[in-house]
């Protein structure tokens, strides 16, 4: 088989994980052809972020400060993981040269006092440039011959907008299995960089935030991978939050599009865009625990097998959201009201979460964070009030809670049964969403009724007894 792997930041972590990594993956690659993608060591990205901050502050002592943090935890987890001292003694010296240009990026950016998107994404891009020589290193350890390859070496060629970037896929395609079938027909094991590729000028570009993902399966796409596994710790999707609900079941199987919705509103944080590529090409992707490998984990496909279609197939809660009422008579038959109210909050970079308008056009509710929330209702205020807006109604700490599965298509029933369990607990919704797929009905409460309501639902539909 073909295998891409994908390892999260948390599984990476300590010398004992990685070890474990490479032994697995080198007797996995007695029968099978594997790639490995990884994140950053959990919470390097984040230090690189605030590197980025503190250089925004002129504060350089902070940022040096950050980065010999990073270096030094580096440092520690190579000496911690590789035992044949030459091999310790190369991935030094590599990671040496890293520093080095770290240090000097560093100084470079403190010396012009900005941070532009696209210094932002070279810095940033370090995370993975130091994870990957760790476990590729560490595979060599142990006599397995491997290469760490970053987005850029491997062959992703993006867009250049810097921050969120998107690979052009054709030219990607002709380069990544280039090199990934070179390194395969050397019986070496490439380890690639999540997160990021380089534009056509060859200035490193970075995918997002969690973007190592959508590395995994633009690679998987790329060199027609059977499956790929997306390996972090949890041990794959669940039909609830496991904090809330106590008898949450795992999902054994999930189409691409339920997975799509869980990404987005599930307690596993998956990229959005990395179903994208395999929904033409159908790859099944497996999401799994690298801590329990025993454990299958949730089986992404196109089309699961009949036996899991269940109608509702998770209940999902994003808490600390605020929702805005806007109202105005004068919004009532007049076209282009919705186009100014988004305008007005796009151009504030506010992310609009949930949108409901009634028929009588009179009012448009929307949910946003609740950190959005401050702006969101002074640009309305400033741009729009007294103008198509007659008054904005304010509630904050509001959870969105969402019900995802296919069955519920075409299924009669699925609404009174939500809001029955809802009005048994008492419980005021405050704003009802089902987008006429029928895939997500989604819905706002309290966030301090949130748990119940999740509980509620997770009861009504009987989800412990899922598979
Ligand atoms: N290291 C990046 C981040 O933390 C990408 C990833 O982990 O997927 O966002
Ligand atoms: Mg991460």
């Amino acid at each position: 088989m073909r295998l891409v792997i994908k390892y999260g930041g948390t599984s990476i972590s300590s010398a004992k994980d990685i070890q474990g990594i490479a032994n697995y993956v080198n007797s996995l690659s007695k029968h099978n052809d594997i790639a490995i993608v990884c994140s950053a060591i959990s919470g390097t990205t984040d230090d690189l972020i605030e590197i980025s901050q503190s250089i925004k502050k002129e504060n350089k002592e902070k940022a040096e400060q950050l980065a010999s943090k990073i270096i030094n935890r580096h440092k520690q987890l190579a000496k911690q993981t590789i035992k044949k001292s030459t091999t310790r003694k190369k991935l030094l010296e590599k990671l040496d040269t890293d520093f080095q240009e770290l240090f000097a990026l560093i100084e470079g950016m403190v010396l012009l006092g900005e941070v532009t998107p696209r210094s932002m994404d070279y810095l940033i891009s370090f995370g993975e440039r130091l994870s990957i020589k760790l476990i590729s290193f560490a595979i060599s350890d142990i006599g397995k011959k491997s290469i760490p390859l970053t987005g850029k070496d491997v062959g992703i060629v993006t867009d250049s907008n810097f921050g969120e970037s998107k690979p052009l896929m054709d030219t990607t395609r002709l380069r990544v299995s280039k090199t990934i079938d070179l390194q395969f027909s050397k019986k070496t094991i490439p380890v690639i960089g999540g997160f990021t590729g380089a534009d056509q000028h060859g200035h490193v570009t970075t995918f997002g935030r969690g973007g190592s993902d959508y590395t995994a399966t633009i690679i998987g796409s790329c060199i027609k991978a059977d499956e790929i596994w997306l390996m972090s710790d949890v041990d794959g999707l669940m039909t609830a939050d496991p904090k809330i609900v106590k008898n949450a079941k795992l999902l054994k199987e999930v189409s691409y599009i339920e997975a799509i919705e869980m990404a987005l509103f599930g307690a596993k944080q998956i990229h959005p865009r990395t179903f994208e590529p395999l929904l033409t090409k159908k790859i099944p992707m497996k999401i799994r625990n690298s801590f329990n490998v025993k454990n299958e984990g949730t089986l992404v496909t196109d089309s699961p097998s009949i036996s899991t279609k269940n109608t509702v197939k998770c209940v999902s809660n994003i808490r600390h959201n605020g929702l805005i009422d806007i109202r105005g008579g004068s919004m009532v038959g007049t076209p282009g009201t919705a186009a100014k109210i988004f305008a007005t909050l796009a151009k504030a970079g506010i992310n609009v979460m949930m949108i409901s308008q009634n028929p009588s056009e009179s009012s448009i509710t929307i949910v946003v964070k609740n950190t959005d929330l401050d702006k969101a209702v002074n640009v309305l205020e400033m741009e729009l009030l007294g103008k198509i807006i007659k008054k904005l109604e304010v509630t904050t700490d509001v959870a969105i809670i969402a019900l995802i599965g296919l069955g519920m298509r075409g299924t009669v029933g699925v609404a009174s049964k939500v809001f029955g369990a809802i009005e048994k607990n008492k419980i005021n919704v405050a704003m009802i969403t089902q987008g006429s797929s029928e895939l997500n009905l989604a819905f706002v409460v309290k966030d301090s009724d949130s748990n119940v309501a999740v509980q509620a639902l997770h009861n009504a539909f009987e989800l412990d007894k899922i598979n």
